[in-house]
């Protein structure tokens, strides 16, 4: 019998990365995966990050993980999202080429050592003394391991909806795993079904893109990977539309074909991708929505419509589809459908992403309740990480909230639970002035070098970094203004006769560097790009204190008792979704409203400021 030291089931988002981190560790690791031709498959949007999941994709990349560097070759249009608020709430996104991205993962898989891809589907777990120690393929194979990671995303029992019909299948054009999903069943595992859908695929040769505008990519394109300076493919345009009152006619007329409003699928679907026909219901006054119209490829035709995901009918897509402006002749190349599908609840997960209950067993991806190529991916890398450290006797890794968006993530998981597909948004942090995108390496390389899954390149590259922002803050630093030199260029700082350094200047918003070369020319002895980290990092370093102690102060309120029938509906500032869950809830302490899922510190700061004036009050009477 064969035998790894770990052994990852899908080769999809969060396999690719636990395989790839799993063997960077030094662990024999073997990939089993359905086909080996579709490691890396987008199964639904070509592209990667966005607001908090850019930042997920690049601390990935600070583990030295896949997925950021399979991005930045595939890339065909950056953008930095929120590129106008602070750095803190920025998100590289790619529109991506769907093949280049297969391509990419598939060429980082096969040149990774320690690492065997092996095409099969795994039916069952080998158990021994409630351990999981193997693996049983569908040809009656077995293959032994210390670790095993499952990360079958919508595979489990998928059912795919379109209007009235369904089939059973993975993804489109994929089987089911319908043995496995029992074999876990029998594993006494608390699970339940979520849902996702995803819009037709259209043929961008028939589409009028003369009377649409276009989006281009950024001009400065900004890489994911702290290993990339440019992307490496031809860069393109998206092209912008919109839905009107006739296509939102044609979709109300026939909510009772589709699939998640005709009452044929049970499993909860993602709110924050709200389908069009979710989007006709629940925001009926809105006259139009946005639909980007994205190229899947460079070499390819077919254009992904991101705003119009559906489970009508075929015919009613083509009739919907066609009532928006510059699609009135598009053909549809493949209908958009709903997919329905098991999922386990990841309370029973440890904070290294392993079964309590079964030891050994490793979840990641979809089928911990989360939905995203990003949110697989970084949990890939937890459990990959995890599950060979568990193979070579090692001590578990936990990322914690203060240090990332991963440890957020898995904490939101494992102690909140999930009841809707969960995804990252950057309002789910506490410490998000911290956790940067763009301080992703300074926070997480270090970690990954002790653990060792950090390739010497990247090490040596970082390590460079490192140096040359110590150099540079020792150089801000050692640079020195008065009030009056300061005021002399028009600065309005306070004339309080002290002197400020530069990198204390350089809080300051509106005081660029290039003000203070012309006092003291030996600050350009600093690269630009070491330049602008210097200033991010200066911008948050008054705040990151006040963050803390506000966090501090936070978690002492949190006995606070909440007043019975507190009206939520009357605070300004909290978001409907999180009134409708805290008037469902009712929480009695502040502590009790932190587990609300969806709940933001901002909206605990709003809910325990009521509370204490309402004290007050009552203590004045
Ligand atoms: P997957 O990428 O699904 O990979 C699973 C892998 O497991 C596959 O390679 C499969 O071959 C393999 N596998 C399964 N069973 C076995 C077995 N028994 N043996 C061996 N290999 C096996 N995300 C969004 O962020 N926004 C969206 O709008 C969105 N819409 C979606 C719409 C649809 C229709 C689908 C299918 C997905 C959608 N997603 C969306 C989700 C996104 O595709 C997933 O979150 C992401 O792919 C999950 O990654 P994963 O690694 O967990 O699983």
């Amino acid at each position: 019998m064969k035998h790894f030291d770990v052994i990852v089931i899908g080769g999809g988002h969060a396999g690719a990365e636990a395989a790839a981190a799993s063997a960077r560790m030094g662990a024999n690791t073997a990939l089993i995966s359905l086909r080996k031709e579709n490691l890396g498959v987008m199964s639904c949007n070509p592209a990667i990050g966005g607001l908090g999941k850019g930042h997920l994709v690049r601390e990935i990349d600070a583990l030295d993980g896949i997925m950021a560097k399979a991005a930045d070759r595939a890339g065909i249009q950056f953008r930095l999202l929120n590129r106008r608020k602070g750095p803190a709430v920025q998100g590289p996104r790619t529109q991506a080429d769907r093949k280049l991205y297969q391509k990419a993962i598939s060429t980082l898989i096969a040149e990774q050592r320690n690492l065997t891809v092996i095409e099969g589907e795994v039916v069952d777990l080998r158990v021994e003394d409630h351990r999981v120690t193997g693996v049983c393929l569908h040809d009656g194979s077995e293959i032994n391991a210390k670790a095993v990671v499952l990360t079958a995303g919508t595979f489990l029992n998928g059912v795919i909806h379109i209007g009235e019909s369904r089939s059973s299948g993975g993804r489109m054009g994929d089987k089911p795993s319908i043995r496995l999903a029992q074999r876990l069943a029998s594993l006494g595992l608390a699970q339940g079904r979520l849902k996702t859908g995803t819009p037709p695929r259209l043929d961008g040769k028939t589409i009028n893109w003369t009377i649409l505008d276009a989006q281009p990519g950024d001009t400065h394109p900004v890489m994911f990977s702290f290993l990339h300076k440019n992307p490496f493919a031809r860069q393109v345009s998206c092209g912008i539309t919109h839905t009107n009152e006739k296509t939102h006619d044609i979709v109300r007329d026939n909510l009772a074909k589709s699939a998640m409003y005709g009452g044929h699928i049970e499993g909860v679907g993602p709110r924050y991708c709200p389908s069009i026909e979710d989007k006709v219901v629940r925001f009926a006054d809105k006259t139009e929505h946005q639909i980007f119209l994205e190229p899947e490829g460079l070499d390819d035709s077919t254009v992904y419509p991101n705003g119009i995901s559906t489970s009508l009918p075929a015919d009613v897509q083509e009739a919907y589809v066609r009532s928006i402006k510059g699609l009135e002749q598009v053909k549809i190349l493949q209908p958009g459908y709903a997919i329905e599908y098991d999922f386990f609840d990841p309370r029973g997960l440890s904070g290294g992403l392993e079964q309590k209950k079964m030891p050994g067993l490793y979840f990641a991806g979809q089928i911990n309740g989360t939905t995203g190529y990003e949110e697989a991916a970084a949990q890939g890398m937890v459990a990959g990480l995890n599950a060979a450290l568990a193979a070579l006797g090692r001590d578990p890794v936990h990322f914690s909230r203060t240090e990332s968006y991963i440890g957020v993530m898995v904490d939101d998981l494992i102690t909140r639970g999930v009841s809707e597909p969960y995804r990252m948004f950057t309002s789910r942090a506490e410490y998000r002035l911290t956790l940067r995108a763009d301080n992703a390496d300074q926070r997480l390389t270090p970690v990954g070098i002790n653990l060792g899954c950090v390739e010497t390149t990247r090490a040596v590259e970082f390590s460079k970094k490192v140096d040359a922002l110590d150099e540079g803050r020792e150089i801000l630093q050692s640079l020195s203004f008065t009030s009056k030199q300061m005021e002399a260029r028009g600065f309005k700082v306070r004339q309080d006769g002290s002197r400020r350094s530069a990198y204390a200047l350089l809080a300051q918003p509106e005081i660029k560097l290039t003000d203070l070369v012309d006092i003291d020319t030996s600050v350009i002895a600093i690269n630009d790009e070491t330049l602008e980290q210097l200033q991010r990092e200066a911008l948050y370093s008054q705040y990151e204190l006040r963050q803390k102690t506000e966090a501090a102060a936070l978690q002492r309120d949190e006995r606070v008792t909440i007043p019975r029938g507190l009206d939520y509906g009357a605070f300004s500032g909290l978001s409907n979704e999180l009134v409708v869950k805290l008037k469902a809830v009712q929480p009695t302490t502040i502590a009790h409203a932190s587990r609300i899922e969806g709940m933001t510190p901002a909206a605990l700061v709003l809910i325990l400021s009521s509370v204490k004036r309402s004290q007050k009050t009552r203590a004045a009477m």
